[in-house]
């Protein structure tokens, strides 16, 4: 059945967003409200109460329901930070905090999934979702609060969802795995160790697996799970006739915003950090560059994160500053400088190297010089880059989507254009809840 609107949800590190659209697309409303800072810890820990994640949720949820009024049947999609995890009860209450996507602590848990994963697995390392897993049935044991029912592995996303969905018992939906707990997506379970291939939990995930937690049924994000919970629906004043579907992670939601839909688009992030994604017709992985693809429909968007991105260019010059400066550069002349721009020594793709030191030198005495300097820098990574994802099987880009705060200099596109030698352009949506909207409204692109 075809929805007349769609509600995404946003997750984000600072802030919850949701974005309501109409069955074209069209934005009806948005609502956004902050959250609080995780709670870090001296050891490397950083955690959350995952119900500030559902407070913020149903707020943003109140917010936009007026513009969901009168339209029809809907859709709903939670979009949220990829690797943050809980352990649950079947009923949804949490067994204590989340670990964040940051927390570095699983480091045990990661030597002992190494022992044992495929090579090119994204479950590998500390930041991975199973390690976190196994991370927490470890401490939950430990402290003597493990419950006798079973116990639920959830990301963000997955937790969000099912507490906003009914029992399956009230459920009247086609997919009769549906149901209020217990289920994940493609994008989330990637690093919890699911095979996209195969679409099964693979046996070494089980082996590690203790055998009192459950592992989640996994969806093709956007596809429908369950009906809005009454709850909620008394809670937020959101209309009776609202699906909710499996979601997705952050950067996958932000692709999809960004309007990347065929093999060779390619999606820039110029944020703190400079991030890569492109769309190709098979999966790709190298977990020395740290580079794994998500399955989206018929299609595999592979990633790598580079070090370098905007954090160098604030070290040195304010935002108005930059937008200043730029003005004066001649982004057809190249400036002559050979920068690798890092704020510390250290880097994993393209180069995988711990100490890869920053290249800053020599610095002209004219700052327009060496910003010029600084995002030829910034660009070349970017080329090197796509041609590493290349090198590892991901097609060459056939246009280049930009999106964060770099996006909006001009003078860096035409830099970018003329270096990269395919059209690069400001993506018009950088909402990842518009991601999520679009995931409810259409499934995947
Ligand atoms: P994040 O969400 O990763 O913190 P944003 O997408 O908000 O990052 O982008 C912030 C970055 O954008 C900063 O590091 C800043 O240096 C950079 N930035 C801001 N304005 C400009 C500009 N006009 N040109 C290039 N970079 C810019």
């Amino acid at each position: 059945m075809t929805a007349a609107f769609s509600i995404g949800i946003d997750l984000g590190t600072s802030g919850c967003r949701a974005v309501v659209l109409d069955a074209a697309g069209n934005r009806l409303g948005a609502a956004r409200v902050p959250l609080a800072a995780p709670v870090r810890r001296q050891d490397g820990g950083v955690e959350q109460d995952p119900h500030l994640w559902l407070e913020a949720t149903l707020q943003v949820l109140q917010q936009v329901a007026p513009h969901t009024h009168g339209l029809g049947p809907g859709r709903l999609c939670v979009d949220a930070t990829s690797a943050t995890l809980l352990l649950s009860r079947p009923d949804g209450i949490p067994l204590g905090p989340a670990l964040m996507y940051n927390d570095a602590r699983a480091i045990q848990q990661a030597r002992r999934i190494d022992e044992v994963a495929a090579p090119a697995s994204a479950a590998r390392g500390p930041g991975s979702s199973l390690a976190k897993l196994l991370y927490l049935a470890q401490r939950h044991s430990a402290e003597g609060h493990w419950p006798r029912a079973p116990v639920l592995a959830l990301h963000q996303a997955d937790w969000i969802s099912a507490r906003l969905m009914e029992q399956p018992d009230a459920l009247d939906l086609p997919d009769r795995h549906a149901g209020a707990c217990g289920h994940s997506d493609w994008n989330n379970a990637l690093k919890l160790g699911f095979d996209l291939n195969t679409e099964t939990w693979p046996g070494w995930v089980r082996g590690l697996v203790p055998s009192g937690v459950q592992l989640p049924r996994v969806h093709p994000p956007g596809s429908p799970l369950g009906r809005i919970h009454r709850r909620i629906i008394d809670q937020t004043g959101l209309p009776h006739d609202l699906t909710v579907c499996a979601g997705t992670t952050d950067s996958t939601a932000a692709v999809i915003a960004a309007g990347a839909g065929q093999v060779g688009d390619a999606v820039t992030s110029l944020g703190s950090t400079l991030v890569l994604k492109i769309l190709g017709d098979r999966p790709i992985a190298a977990p020395e560059f740290g580079v794994y693809s998500h399955r989206l429909g018929r299609h595999w968007v592979a990633g790598g994160a580079s070090n370098s991105g905007g954090a160098v260019l604030r070290h040195y010059f304010a935002d108005e500053r930059i937008q200043a400066l730029s003005a004066r550069i001649d982004p057809d002349t190249a400036s002559g400088l050979d920068y690798y721009p890092l704020t510390a020594a250290g880097e994993r793709f393209p180069f995988a190297d711990p100490h890869r030191a920053p290249r800053l030198a020599p610095r002209p005495p004219d700052d327009a010089r060496f910003l010029q300097g600084l995002l030829e820098g910034i660009a070349r990574i970017e080329q090197m880059g796509y041609q590493r994802l290349a090198e590892l099987g991901a097609p060459m880009p056939r246009r280049i989507l930009t999106t964060g705060g770099g996006a909006r200099n001009h003078t860096w596109l035409r830099m970018r254009q003329r270096l990269l030698g395919v059209p690069v352009v400001v993506a018009t949506e950088q909402d990842a809840a518009v991601g999520a909207a679009l995931l409810a409204l259409r499934g995947q692109p």
